[in-house]
């Protein structure tokens, strides 16, 4: 039973969560999830009857404005239709128009860490600060949000405003607490985590702080520009408590491309810092990446380099993305825009290329002992991952669910598939 603002007890109010995008996203969802759990609602699957929906979006391409309208169209036409709040950096986009839905609430993301508060205030009820994290084993940590690096084609660093870091100790207070609560991974997850700096920490020394924190706990790290992969950070890595993960965007193999999208590095930055991982952690480490294909003026010589440099990284799992011009950017009024017919034929060679590279990834793991994270249990088998990302799945039982087993990776016995 919930306590309404006048002290007096009503039936307990329901919400439901639905979250497109990326793991900030996720991890901002779950800390609203846990502060509305925490002040007296119950959380329930999304589509079920309930008092409110949040919807918290995306806005990265006309494909996640699109998926996001539709939910909040469907949501409306629920009966009895509860109160729709939409969030994020989709209420954040004057360009995406949600706002002509008529939602109950429109939080934009300079509002967001006020999203519960406002949630509650609209049910009227008061706020009590609780934690929560959706999976039952990875808590992913916010440390910074925002971004300046201002690339052409991206519309987050305009929805989620200028760099922002969280104060280290702060960070250590959560991770501490996710420790002691059970999760055994922690994700580390920002706009632009190589942007972290809180006085003299910056991203290196903040990683040194969590893994000397006691505990059997693994963290990752989410997407990391290749400036922050500095040698401070790689020989941290070394650290058993540290995935042997990186996931580096690329964005294009063509050094004009890269300019054209005011990234601030070449391809050959890219291979000294897949080439760097490898000679400091082994052809173990997990290198994946993010790929634009079709970007305003890519010619075929610049597809073939993206090509190239994402052969020659040795990446073993990529996102290929059609681009998709975003108004209020810079790359949005370029010259050049690329046909849709000829983005998707680039898109489908280049994800058939990214199944070799996986493939021959996998091969490479066959054989070798790695620590997994069960995390799922279904049809007698666990499921878990390594920490260099591989997918596993194994005979097992429930108890196996958040503890790290060590497995030997054979393709027969295992069913391995990488996620
Ligand atoms: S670094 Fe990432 S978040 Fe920042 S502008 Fe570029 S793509 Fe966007």
């Amino acid at each position: 039973m919930a306590r309404n603002r006048s002290g007096l007890y009503k039936v307990m109010l329901t919400f439901a969560i639905s979250t497109i995008g990326c793991k900030l996203n996720q991890y901002e969802t779950d800390q609203i999830t846990g502060r509305l759990i925490d002040s007296g609602l119950r959380k329930v699957d999304y589509g079920q009857p309930c008092d409110i929906c949040i919807i918290n979006t995306c806005s990265v391409t006309k494909n996640a404005d699109r998926k996001c309208a539709q939910l909040v169209k469907k949501t409306s036409l629920k009966k009895p239709k509860p109160i729709i709040a939409v969030i994020g950096c989709g209420a954040s986009n004057p360009d995406t128009k949600i706002g002509d839905l008529n939602p109950d609430l429109l939080i934009k993301n300079e509002q967001k860490d006020q999203a519960s508060e406002m949630i509650l205030n609209k049910l009227g009820i008061g706020i009590s600060k609780g934690r929560y994290y959706s999976s039952k084993t990875r808590a992913f940590i916010k440390i910074q949000d925002g971004c300046n690096q201002f690339c052409t084609y991206c519309i987050v660093a305009h929805l989620r405003g200028v760099p922002k870091s969280r104060f280290e100790a702060e960070i250590i207070s959560e991770v501490k607490s996710a420790i002691k609560m059970g999760y055994k991974e922690l994700v580390l997850t920002g706009a632009n985590i190589s942007l972290y700096k809180d006085q003299k920490i910056n991203l290196s020394r903040l990683i040194d702080k969590i893994i000397s924190l006691e505990g059997d706990f693994r963290i990752r790290l989410s997407s990391l520009e290749i400036k922050g992969l500095t040698k401070e950070l790689l020989s941290l890595a070394a650290s058993p408590k540290f995935c042997k993960h990186f996931h580096l965007p690329l964005q294009s193999g063509s050094d004009t491309v890269l300019k054209r999208m005011n990234r601030d590095y070449t391809s050959s930055d890219f291979l000294s810092a897949a080439f760097a991982a490898r000679e400091f952690l082994g052809e173990d480490v997990a290198l994946t990446s993010d790929v634009i294909v079709g970007f305003a003026g890519e010619t075929e010589e610049d597809f073939t380099q993206s090509q190239v440099i994402v052969k020659k990284a040795g990446l073993s799992k990529l996102h290929v993305f059609k681009y998709s011009p975003r108004k209020g950017t810079k790359a949005y009024d370029f010259n050049n825009q690329i046909k849709e017919l000829i983005k998707r034929k680039r898109a489908q060679k280049l994800i058939a290329l990214a199944r070799v590279l996986r493939d021959n990834f996998i091969k490479q793991q066959l054989g070798k002992n790695h620590r997994i994270l069960g995390e799922k249990f279904t049809d007698g088998k666990i499921e878990g991952l390594t920490d260099n990302y591989l997918k596993v799945r194994f005979d097992g039982n429930k108890d196996l669910i958040n503890q790290f087993i060590e497995v030997e990776l054979t393709k027969e016995d295992y069913g391995l598939y990488i996620r």
